[in-house]
């Protein structure tokens, strides 16, 4: 968008030339000055929020939806939002805060796609499972005040936020949401409340008529089943072991739990069986969703229970993409490589750990060389972990 020379110089050009140069101390002084209105519409009806949505630019989304830019409306031809603008430009956080300001995900443009069909249809997964996933804070937050004869809520006050942000997450592996547990001990401290509540979600989001969600539903279901086994295997514990061991324990016994190979070494039979039960033990055996999982689960060769959930609260991938994932929770595009064998990437060092006892037979394997016997050591030792950890380079 460059000005013709004859046209007048408006904020409205200067705004949106900023955004298109992505300028944001440009942007920012333009914001300072115009005290007024931020919705500004450039000659196709487009707002700025949609342009700085479209950039994906965080800052600037953020900086208009402070000064009361309109998420909902705008006069673009096709009629996309905000939201699909964000959807597009494949940046989640930009999304989330377009849905956090009230846009409205099931809008569709003037072909009937929401935002989160077209983030899908030009490959921004993350975006589609972001977008699918949200819900807003006030769905938790009806918890949180007592109702009918109630003295007390089903859910402390402090634990709104916490819970909102676990139940957006769209890496839903287990181990990545028992290390977010153990980053909110608050909410594996009342792991009993949380769990009642998520599944009081999963039967309001079963009987809303017309807007029933069943994907939605099981998500509930299965976050509050990972919550009680987790809760279950810290019962286990003895009382009197420091706190804070405790909680590192816990994922970790966890994670050996379900990252633990089965006969062949390669399968993941006890995270199967782990998530079968979930499946299993979901109460609405009624509907489409519970029959589709049942159907893959049972089906001949099926593919790891995993995927199958994954695919039914994330949706199904367009194409196979060829993106790295951390070897212990999952999450897409980790930073960090082994440094000795180069063949598995993790987060950090975090992850790297609690994989280790599954990966230290192959590491030493792979990166083993011919007339160097250190690196055939059948047993590694504590000090050879530590100096492993210390060596992880950026993948
Ligand atoms: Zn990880
Ligand atoms: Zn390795």
């Amino acid at each position: 968008m460059e000005n013709k020379p004859e046209e007048p110089i408006t904020p409205d050009h200067i705004i949106f030339n900023a955004i298109a140069q992505g300028d944001l101390v440009e942007f920012k002084s333009i914001l300072a000055q115009h005290k007024g209105n931020v919705d500004f519409f450039d000659e196709n009806g487009m707002t700025a929020l949609q342009h700085a949505a479209y950039k994906g630019s965080k800052e600037m989304v953020q900086l208009l939806l402070d000064r009361g830019a309109d998420v909902i409306s705008g006069k673009h031809e096709y009629n996309y939002t905000a939201l699909h603008f964000g959807a597009l430009s494949g940046n989640s956080e930009v999304c989330k805060l377009l849905l956090d300001a009230g846009a409205k995900p099931m809008t569709t443009n003037s072909v009937g796609r929401t935002a989160s069909q077209m983030a899908a249809f030009v490959g921004n997964h993350h975006t589609v499972a972001t977008i699918n996933n949200y819900v807003p804070l006030s769905e938790i937050s009806f918890y949180s005040v007592p109702q009918g004869q109630q003295t007390e809520p089903y859910l402390p006050p402090f634990l709104v936020e916490p819970l909102h942000k676990f139940v957006l997450c769209v890496n839903i592996h287990p181990v990545r949401l028992a290390l977010n547990l153990q980053h909110t001990p608050a909410l594996l401290d009342n792991a009993d409340k949380v769990s009642n509540v998520l599944e009081m979600l999963c039967k309001r989001e079963m009987t809303r008529g017309s807007d029933t969600n069943e994907v939605m539903a099981f998500k509930y279901h299965y976050l509050a089943y990972v919550i009680r086994e987790i809760n279950n295997i810290r019962d286990k514990q003895k009382p009197n072991a420091d706190k804070e061991d405790k909680k590192h324990d816990i994922v970790e016994m966890f994670a050996k739990k379900l990252l633990k190979p089965g006969k062949d070494g390669v399968s993941l039979d006890l995270m199967d069986s782990f998530l079968k039960d979930c499946v299993r033990e979901f109460p609405y055996r009624e509907c489409t969703t519970f029959h589709q999982m049942v159907t893959s689960l049972t089906s001949k060769d099926p593919p790891p229970a995993l995927s199958i959930i994954n695919c039914t609260i994330n949706g199904q991938r367009g194409f196979v993409d060829a993106i790295p994932y951390c070897s212990t929770c999952g999450e897409e595009k980790p930073a960090k490589k082994c440094s000795k064998c180069k063949s598995v990437q993790y987060c950090d060092r975090e992850c790297q750990r609690l994989h280790w006892f599954v990966h230290k037979k192959a590491c030493n394997r792979e990166s083993s060389v011919p007339n160097n016997t250190s690196n055939s050591k059948p047993i590694v030792d504590a000090a050879e972990l530590t100096s492993e950890l210390q060596n992880l380079v950026a993948g």
